[in-house]
């Protein structure tokens, strides 16, 4: 079974700041399952590392220095339902919190820390074309076992 997975939790430095979030839970998925690591916002033709950006009430995704970019966030989503698509995989295991790849919870747009209920740009995208959406908190509570 092929699960596609953030980039970052395997340890890709990919993220805003430069640095990846490995988690190693999901490095452990490899042992069970081929993984196609994916970065959206790279995808999107972002740089890395690049401002932090986050989705705003109105649904657009504003940079920390007020850059609007929402159309790399949205190419980066069909590039990866593209790739998702291309190789048959049918859930995800995605960053919790980014505005690409969360599920379930986003930051507000305020730069603040506060989350609020919802998905990131490329979460969404894939759930609403059927792909499960799973995070790395997933994971953590259910000891891994979750497909
Ligand atoms: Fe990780 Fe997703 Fe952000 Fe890329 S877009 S750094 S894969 S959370």
């Amino acid at each position: 079974m092929r699960v596609l997975i953030s980039a970052c939790l395997l340890g890709v430095a990919c993220r805003y700041d430069g640095k990846s979030r490995a988690c190693p839970e999901a490095v452990r998925l490899l042992e069970n399952y081929e993984l196609i690591p994916v970065c959206p916002e790279q995808l999107g033709g972002l740089p890395t590392p690049r401002p932090p950006a986050e989705i705003q009430k109105n649904g657009r995704v504003i940079s920390r220095t007020g850059e609007d970019v929402t159309a790399a966030y949205r190419k980066g989503a069909e590039e990866t339902l593209g790739l998702c698509r291309l190789t048959g995989c049918r859930a995800a295991v995605l960053k919790a919190n980014s505005p690409s790849c969360g599920c379930g919870q986003v930051y507000d747009g305020s730069f603040s820390g506060v989350l609020v209920p919802g998905s990131g740009i490329t979460a969404q995208l894939l759930k609403d074309h059927g792909v499960r959406v799973l995070t790395e908190e997933d994971l953590l509570s259910s000891g891994g076992a979750v497909f």
